[in-house]
């Protein structure tokens, strides 16, 4: 089967502000790449339908998501913290990037040998069951995991964030939930600053110095990550697939390549293969070089096919 692509045109309607690193030619980039490739035509591209309170209130307190649909600015914008914003189209935009994740899990828990990506924004993974921050307002994978976890009553579920920033919110939402294998490799330190510590035994966090390189990182996913989803044995695994520890995004100081995107998704599907029946989610994060993140989100669906 194809992997199977799955957005919605209102995720291009969220706006952070004039110059904003996360804006809406990031979903342009991976399009552009995507034809550029001739991967269009290996993949299947699907719109996502919007997340319900209900699917939201699984991964997010139910005080937060109705303040969250309560101030919702029918125009002009509020800010939610310091680095997130809130305008007119903001709401639906995250609902629909929420329920992509919905539909991908469903996609590949219905099929076999399926795997999907969700190309929406806002991003999700800084967004802590009570809180928006890091242009995230609502854990998108955090509410797929808790949607398999319920709907299909999943006990072991491996997330892996590759990110350059800590996937604190998705750690906040499953730091007591063993049925979670979170595995998050990050620049540190680095915004938010947490996750250097905080690692237990479901929680595998690789705090890693500014100027890593290919080699340096791929060394610690095969050494504490790879092992440790392998001995888990998950029967969905999600991916927070963020781009911005690319050696072109200034938003980091990573130095990775497109080709380790390639094989973190080659090295996560062979364990997809022989635990899951190759069942993967990937959701869009972070990537603000716009060259580079079409690129690597090329490249890591090669790795998935
Ligand atoms: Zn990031």
């Amino acid at each position: 089967m194809p992997i199977t692509i799955f957005s919605h045109p209102s995720c291009y309607y969220h706006e952070n502000g004039v110059d904003h690193p996360e804006c809406p030619e990031r979903l342009s980039a991976i399009n552009d790449q995507l034809i550029r490739s001739g991967m269009e035509y290996v993949v299947m591209q699907r719109d996502a339908s919007p997340a319900t309170k209900e699917a939201l209130y699984l991964a997010h307190g139910k005080r937060y998501v109705d303040e969250l649909f309560a101030k919702a600015p029918t125009e002009g914008h509020i800010w939610l913290d310091p680095d997130t914003i809130m305008g007119p189209k903001s709401l639906n935009a995250a609902l629909h990037a929420a329920g992509s994740g919905i539909n991908a899990v469903d996609q590949v828990m219905k099929g076999s040998n399926e795997q999907a990506f969700c190309a929406v924004r806002p991003p999700g993974h800084h967004a802590t069951r009570e809180q928006a921050m890091g242009f995230c307002l609502l854990n998108n994978i955090a509410i797929a995991a808790e949607h398999a976890l319920n709907t299909y009553q999943l006990s072991r579920i491996a997330i892996v964030d590759f990110d350059v920033h800590h996937g604190n919110g998705t750690e906040d939402i499953f730091q007591h939930e063993p049925r979670v294998l979170f595995c998050s490799s990050f620049e540190h330190p680095l915004y938010p600053y947490t996750g250097a510590d905080s690692s237990n035994e479901h929680i595998i966090n690789l705090p890693l110095a500014g100027g890593c390189r290919s080699g340096a990182w791929r060394e610690q996913v095969q050494q504490h990550w790879l092992p440790a989803i392998d001995a888990f044995a998950p029967q969905l695994i999600l991916i927070s697939a963020g781009f911005d520890g690319h050696a072109e995004d200034e938003m980091a100081h990573f130095m990775l390549r497109e080709e380790d995107y390639q094989w973190i998704a080659s090295e996560l599907k062979q364990l997809a293969d022989k635990h899951c029946q190759g069942r993967i989610v990937a959701m869009l994060e972070g990537g603000y070089a716009l060259s580079a993140l079409g690129r690597s989100v090329v490249a890591f669906l090669k790795g998935l096919l």
